[in-house]
């Protein structure tokens, strides 16, 4: 069974695009090693083959910092399977008053946030690849 693929956008200029990009690794690198891994979307955007054969036809799950959603809007254009779409901006929304940091560098309560966020996306890559196994 594939890896399912984990990809969050591009954000440089907002806390909510560092946030993506640090849960993704979370996931890819740490929680869910064995079982999701990550592509660079600005390949796929190129419209690398490489990067859109890895993707096409395959589970997905997008992770974005706002509600613009370049990394979902871009899958989906190269033909993955979005399973999940996630934003930063919304997990945010469940820790009111909360400074998660700048552009370049998220403080602690961000951190924290960014954990629990990866573990909620860690549970969906599982629930998404024992639904596969229940349909195969
Ligand atoms: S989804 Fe938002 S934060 Fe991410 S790359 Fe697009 S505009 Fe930037």
């Amino acid at each position: 069974m594939s890896k399912v693929k984990v990809i969050p956008c591009s954000g440089i200029g907002k806390v909510y695009g560092l946030m993506a990009r640090e849960t993704v690794l979370q996931v890819t690198d740490v929680l869910s090693k064995d079982t999701a891994e990550t592509v660079c979307l600005a390949h796929i955007v190129t419209g690398d083959d490489s990067a859109k054969e890895k993707i096409k036809g395959c589970s997905c799950i997008t992770v974005d910092g706002c509600p613009a959603l370049c990394s979902a809007k871009s899958v989906e254009n190269a033909g993955g399977i979005i399973r999940a779409k996630y934003r930063a901006v919304d997990e945010m929304r469940n820790h009111r008053g909360k400074n998660a940091g700048t552009a370049t560098a998220l403080t602690e309560d961000g951190w924290q946030i960014v954990d629990e966020f990866a573990g909620k996306i860690s549970a969906k890559v599982t629930e998404l690849l024992e639904e596969e196994s229940r349909n195969a």
